[in-house]
């Protein structure tokens, strides 16, 4: 039905073997994957400026006369320099490889230039790599212009030209997907039309139709297909919990009370247990804010009731962490915890197995060890999940599949903002811990520049560090590349241990390590053997020691604003002032806005949102573990009304044909499975 769009682009005129490689980087491969590569942004270039007008980093229209062209030779690079000016200024245009530009313009030409400027040290104004063409051929530098995601070896021209020629040369139109009676409730375009202008968006309207019909399949299909992996109704029958007089006892016989909002959660938890419905609730809650003891009464309220208990952890080193916690809380009530990890010693791992599933243990932690298929539990009757962003929908839904409809909770430290928890999570209550234990001392945040790095670290590091305190210090989040993170790691470590430290005690601590290692060196930092513990950021979440007062972030710009707030929140737990210090390496507006935020709130929820905004939803969870696939049109953050339009068609559609089988349904249930077959999601609809 839809096979032309599967042929491959270089039999479009004009593209050829060449090109189609080149494009193939861009994971365009068929002239489908061109039509659907939408552009990242548009630009309105309508606004021109003048050269004094100009400032750093943004970017702009302005029209020049060029004034002198050099190509120079550095290295194996050409770097050819425009000198330009207007009748306010001067300014270079510096372009990377193109020498031909030369041979292109000549001394005396107007032009009209797009791209992003940069003003250096020295107060030069020059802008790099920008877009260039005679005033009057205006073809690139219009009014809108679609602005597509590049690859080396691919301008947006490329882009724009190989999809010009689709149009031009193919006969592309698409059958809709979306049944007329969809269309024409929500008065929206046909997808030809949508697709069409987003390429060549001539119009501001049009493009405004375009995008509206696309955002909503996004998210509807989005929708739709999480319904299909987790089942999108909510109030399936539970099991009914008893309250029990037992569970106050343990309360009290906690060594602090509760905060209110501790309590407030705890008590929506309780509830929940003991209604005839399943329990599915997301527990949102600082970090320090307190969710481990919530999550012990939940279990301990289980367990009083005659059932066992899972709780799974991103990480060993915090499974561990939790085990050790859970034990002591649990010990004298006899209520039996294990932990089970991917490095537990194969018999001792098999006599788990076989002892949970004759109901000897309690309550079983772990990581994502508990999901395999050999763990099998006598009757399970609550999940909890921590940190649940790090696991994927699926893994949560198998842990919960180990029994007939547990309760389950998921907790998280990074406040997830209301519109990624309503996609992700449709019709799940959410209990709120907005408060941290008493006696906390607010954290004091400093952003410092990287040529301030060393001066910082042997003064104000070091008298931290007499003063009886210890330091974390993180390393450069390095996407994609743990060996190059690693490596970052290694070498800071080296520096200070060597030239800035000799004297004091460092660990060194990453994900390339073993478990043991890991674990004897964390052992170490907690135990006070270690003064400074240098790592990546596995030590990222939930790790607990009281006596670290200062988290120093290295190239901080690098990490997204929950990731920060998190790091930081490893410190303050104990009664002494914490510091947490961001050095970063950026002269961008960007980067001192984020460092700013971070400077001024302490409040997860605030920073969640900035980050959201600032970074998309992709981002927002480092990878996408969180197993959404990506979407290319819609943003959580902007369309909520669209996504609240499309959550609800999605739960009509479910209602009446959960398995999409109705005829005009098939078209939906294609994308649906394309959509996410991308992210290795096999959808069974
Ligand atoms: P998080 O919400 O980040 O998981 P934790 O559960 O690790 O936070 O709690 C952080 C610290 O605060 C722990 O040392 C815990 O014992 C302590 N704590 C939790 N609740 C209270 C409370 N109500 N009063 C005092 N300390 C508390
Ligand atoms: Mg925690």
């Amino acid at each position: 039905m839809y096979s032309m769009l599967n042929e491959n682009i270089q039999y479009i005129k004009g593209v050829g073997p060449k090109k189609a490689e080149k494009m193939s980087k861009l994971g365009i491969e068929t002239i489908g994957d061109a039509l659907y590569y939408f552009p990242r942004q548009f630009e309105d270039r309508s606004h021109e400026k003048k050269i004094f007008q100009l400032e750093d980093s943004e970017k702009v229209t302005v029209k020049v006369r060029i004034n002198n062209i050099v190509n120079l030779k550095v290295n194996k690079m050409t770097i050819t320099r425009f000198e330009v000016s207007d009748e306010t200024g001067r300014a270079s245009l510096i372009f990377f490889n193109r020498a031909y530009l030369r041979n292109s313009f000549r001394v005396g030409d107007i032009v009209r230039v797009f791209g992003s400027v940069k003003i250096q040290k020295n107060s030069k104004i020059e802008m790099h790599n920008c877009e260039i063409e005679y005033e009057k051929l205006e073809k690139n530098t219009g009014i809108i212009v679609p602005v597509y995601s590049l690859t080396y070896g691919v301008s947006n021209k490329d882009v724009m030209g190989v999809i010009r020629n689709i149009f031009e040369n193919a006969d592309i139109s698409i059958k809709d997907y979306f049944p007329s009676n969809i269309l024409k409730k929500y008065n929206m375009c046909d997808i030809n039309f949508a697709i069409r202008s987003m390429h060549f968006p001539t119009r501001k309207e049009d493009l405004k139709v375009a995008m509206f019909r696309l955002i909503f399949e996004e998210f509807l299909f989005m929708q739709l297909g999480l319904f299909s992996i987790k089942g999108g109704n909510n109030c399936v029958k539970g099991i009914e919990f008893k309250s029990s007089s037992k569970l106050n006892e343990i309360e009290s016989s906690l060594p602090f009370n509760l905060t209110k909002a501790q309590k407030k959660a705890l008590n929506e938890i309780l509830d929940d247990m003991q209604s005839p419905r399943a329990m599915n609730r997301l527990v949102q809650g600082d970090v320090g804010s307190g969710k481990t003891v919530v999550a012990q009464m939940a279990l301990a309220n289980a367990v009083l009731n005659g059932y066992q208990g899972a709780y799974m952890a991103p990480t060993e080193i915090l499974a561990k962490q939790h085990y050790e916690s859970f034990k002591q809380f649990f010990d004298d009530k006899e209520i039996k915890v294990e932990l089970l990890t991917g490095s537990s010693k194969k018999k001792q791992a098999e006599e788990i197995v076989e002892s949970l599933k004759k109901g000897e243990i309690d309550i079983l932690i772990g990581t994502h060890s508990l999901i395999e298929d050999r763990v099998e539990f006598k009757n399970l009757g609550l999940v909890i999940t921590d940190e649940q962003h790090r696991f994927g929908v699926r893994q949560r839904a198998k842990l919960s599949s180990k029994s007939e409809n547990p309760d389950v909770i998921v907790m998280t430290a990074t406040p997830i903002p209301r519109t990624l928890a309503l996609i992700l999570y449709g019709d799940l209550d959410i209990s709120i811990i907005d408060e941290l234990p008493p006696g906390r001392k607010p954290i004091e945040t400093i952003a410092i520049e990287k040529n301030k790095r060393k001066k910082y670290y042997m003064s104000n590091v070091r008298s931290e560090i007499e003063k009886g305190h210890q330091a974390y210090i993180v390393c450069p989040l390095v996407e994609e590349s743990e060996i190059l993170e690693v490596q970052s790691a290694t070498e800071v470590y080296e520096e200070l241990s060597n030239e800035i430290f000799p004297d004091l005690r460092l660990g060194l601590l990453h994900g390339k390590m073993k478990a043991k290692e890991k674990d004897e060196i964390m052992e170490a930092f907690k135990n006070h053997e270690l003064d400074i513990l240098v790592s990546t950021t596995v030590i990222e979440v939930g790790v607990n020691v009281p006596n670290a007062t200062l988290m120093i972030v290295e190239n901080s710009e690098r990490f997204g604003l929950s990731q920060l707030h998190q790091l930081r929140g490893r410190v303050g737990r104990g009664s002494e002032k914490s510091y947490c210090t961001l050095i970063y390496d950026s002269k961008t507006n960007i980067c001192k806005q984020r460092m700013n935020i971070m400077e001024e709130t302490n409040d997860g929820f605030k920073i969640s949102e900035k980050d959201l905004e600032i970074r998309g939803p992709g981002d927002f969870f480092g990878t996408r573990q969180h197993g959404l696939p990506e979407l290319k049109v819609a943003n959580l953050f902007k369309h909520i009304k669209i996504l609240r339009m499309a959550q609800k068609e999605a739960r009509e559609i479910y209602s009446k044909d959960p398995a999409l089988e109705l005829k005009e349904n098939q078209g939906i249930k294609y994308k649906i499975k394309e959509m996410f077959k991308s992210i290795g999601e096999n959808i069974s609809l």
